[in-house]
Order: C-alpha cells, then sequence, then structure tokens
C-alpha cells in the first residue's frame, strides 16, 4: 500500500527544492514522538522505503529565506506569511457553531469575525517589516465556492434513513440531511478548499490559522444547551482561560488505516515541515503566553500530545488544515471566549470598534495581533 503512496507522489510533486531526505531513524522516531505516539504506525508506513524519498516542497526555510536577504533589508523581507482567519462568522456564524452572547445587549461573539480583525491587524504589522502576506479570507464568506445546496445529494448519502415510518422521524431526518449539507459546503469542504489554495496557488512558507478556543458551557440541562448553540438564552461564563498552539501530528490508527491522511502524513513526514513547525509553533506559543499571562491548555486523552515539557502551550494534533497544508503550518487557540477572563474583553473589543473609539491599552484583539508578530519575528526575523 505505501509503495503506491510513494511512486504517486514522486511522481505529481513540483520539485521545487530537492535536498537530502530524513533518515530512516529519524522518520521513526518522529513517529513515535510526534505523528503516531498513540498508534502502531509499524503496520502501516515503511520508514525505509520512506528515506528513499528526496524532499520536495515549495515553501522555503528561515535560513534559506534569510540567505537571500541584503544588509539594508527589513526584518521580514523576503518572507511570505499565509494567514487564515479561522471559521467564517457572518451569517454562517450560528451554523457553525461559533457565535454567542451572555446578555441579549451584548456584542454577538463571533470567532470568524474576530480572528478576521487579528488577521487584518497582523498583517498591516507583518507588511511594515517587510513581510508578504497573503490572508485566505478578507470577509465573513466562505472559502468554497460551493453552497449547500451543492451537497444535498452527498448529505442524503452520509444520513441514514429514519427508523420509524412516523412524520417526526421524517422531520428530523430533513433536518440531519441539512445540517450535513451545510457542515460539507462551511466546514469540510471549506477546509479542503483552504488547504487546496495554500498548497497550488499561494504556496507561502508558512500559513497561521487563527482561532480564540471556547470551553464547553457549564451546564448539565439540555435546553440551555442547545440555546447556547444557536446564540441565544442564558448560560455562565467559565473560569478556565488559556492558551496553546497546534501542529501536525497525533494520528490515532483508524486515522493511518485512512489512506488519504497516511498519504498527507507521507507528505508532511517527508518534506522537511516539521521542524520549521516545532520552530514557529514554539515561538508563536510563547510570544502568545509572554503576552496574554496565561497558562497553557491541557488535553485530556490522546487526541493531542504535549511535544515538549520545556514548551507546555505547543501540541500535535491531528487536524485537518494542520494535515493538508504541505507547508509548516500553525494553529493558534488563545483565550476561551467565553470564559470571565476574555468576554469582557471581547466585549469592549467589539463595542470601541462599533462605535469608533480610540481601542483600550490592552485591546484583547490587538494584544493577539501582536504576538502574532513577534512569534514570527522571533521564528524568521533578522536579528
Ligand atoms: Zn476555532
Amino acid at each position: 500500500m505505501l509503495l503506491r503512496f510513494v511512486v504517486g507522489y514522486l511522481f505529481c510533486a513540483g520539485l521545487v527544492v530537492s535536498l537530502s531526505a530524513a533518515q530512516a531513524p529519524e522518520l521513526a522516531s518522529a513517529l513515535t514522538t510526534r505523528y503516531a505516539p498513540y498508534a502502531n504506525w509499524q503496520s502501516e508506513v515503511d520508514v525505509d522505503a520512506l528515506a528513499q524519498l528526496s524532499e520536495s516542497r515549495y515553501w522555503r526555510t528561515a535560513e534559506e529565506i534569510a540567505l537571500q536577504r541584503g544588509d539594508g533589508d527589513l526584518p521580514l523581507a523576503g518572507l511570505h506569511i499565509a494567514l487564515d482567519p479561522g471559521h467564517l462568522g457572518g451569517q454562517w456564524a450560528a451554523a457553525e457553531g461559533r457565535q454567542f452572547r451572555i446578555a441579549e445587549d451584548d456584542f454577538y461573539v463571533r470567532e470568524g469575525e474576530l480572528v478576521l480583525v487579528v488577521a487584518q491587524l497582523a498583517r498591516a504589522k507583518l507588511i511594515t517589516l517587510g513581510a508578504r502576506v497573503t490572508l485566505l479570507r478578507e470577509a465573513a464568506v466562505r472559502v468554497n465556492p460551493k453552497s449547500p445546496v451543492d451537497y444535498l445529494e452527498l448529505a442524503a448519502e452520509q444520513v441514514s434513513l429514519p427508523k420509524e415510518p412516523s412524520l417526526s422521524a421524517l422531520w428530523a431526518y430533513g433536518r440531519a440531511i441539512q445540517a450535513r449539507a451545510v457542515h460539507l459546503s462551511i466546514v469540510k469542504v471549506d477546509l479542503m478548499e483552504r488547504a487546496r489554495l495554500v498548497n497550488r496557488e499561494i504556496q507561502p512558507d508558512a500559513l497561521i490559522s487563527l482561532h480564540i478556543n471556547a470551553a464547553a458551557w457549564p451546564t448539565e440541562n439540555e435546553s440551555e444547551r442547545e440555546a447556547s448553540e444557536s446564540g441565544s438564552g442564558k448560560f455562565r461564563l467559565v473560569d478556565v482561560n488559556n492558551v496553546h498552539a497546534l501542529i501536525f501530528g497525533c494520528l490515532s490508527d483508524d486515522e493511518l488505516q485512512a489512506e488519504n491522511q497516511l498519504e498527507q502524513l507521507v507528505v508532511k513526514l517527508t518534506n522537511g515541515s516539521g521542524t520549521t513547525e516545532r520552530l514557529l509553533g514554539g515561538a508563536l506559543a510563547t510570544a502568545l503566553a509572554e503576552a496574554t499571562e496565561l497558562p497553557a491548555a491541557r488535553y485530556q486523552g490522546n487526541n493531542a500530545i504535549l511535544l515538549s515539557s520545556q514548551q507546555p502551550y505547543l501540541f500535535a494534533r491531528n487536524l485537518l488544515l494542520l494535515r493538508m497544508a504541505e507547508c509548516p503550518t500553525v494553529l493558534l487557540e488563545p483565550y476561551v471566549a467565553n470564559s470571565f477572563g476574555a468576554y469582557g474583553r471581547l466585549q469592549s473589543a467589539l463595542a470601541n470598534r462599533a462605535a469608533g473609539r480610540a481601542l483600550a491599552k490592552d485591546d484583547i484583539l490587538l494584544q493577539y495581533a501582536d504576538a502574532v508578530v513577534a512569534g514570527v519575528r522571533a521564528c524568521y526575523g533578522q536579528e
């Protein structure tokens, strides 16, 4: 099975840079500690075969970019960064489960809109430092050109038929198809389209995906939970507020069994993105930790792994965009939006912007953007 992937990969790879491939023992160690630490990867991946592959990539390392810089150049000259404002916001915010507010007269907290502001702020600052910056979206609109209606047929294939011949089961079936079609359009395929844009059109040196975390609502009451997901109703904020960053890794046995995931793992393993991801992820995590002074998030279970006790903010996790974007990719999750610590700051950030007032000194979106710039500079900057 693996050989087929290897051959396919060699033929379709655009050889931009070709350096010596990673050695089999290094690949084995990377799989054991990062890419599949909880899985029996030896039965799916042949590291000796992978070690025969030559490195192929469209992006450049910090050293390669620095080599091209002249003495008088700006600190980030030559660097091309793509920024991904996660999710969508706007009319899709409720359907994507990324909006809430505590009180009726509060501003809606919509992750997709907040991180777009952060991306625009970070872009302006990165450009003044000499970087080229591309945003994956510029408004609260889908990146995927296809609408939910385009996925009705596929959604119908994926939703099982009603179990009983009642009208209420029929309505539930219809709603399940609708929800699946919406999810395919605005979440799953939207993420795949972002990865395609990055790999085939933008081809940046690195991708940073911007998010703001949220915690499960502290309620056992089902109707309250539903109200929270539809963006209305009464909920209580949580105490926990923290920061973490994610890079690709931590595939399970089931994920290794999926052909497309194994193929994407091979690309990421052999193109050298792992080293730069650790450096950039560490630099961004450190910058966010210093700016926010928040503790590191923790994962329970085996869906993510802390890579080093020296860097408690950086985890490896198998998320679609982290896996599919071939260049070094880091996903940021600073703050818990529905926490006592962050909610008030988000409301103040939204209120000041809506009123056209000057931003607070500790404006949360500015703080986030500044930390992104500091992290990029620490990893790629001319010192
Ligand atoms: Zn998010």
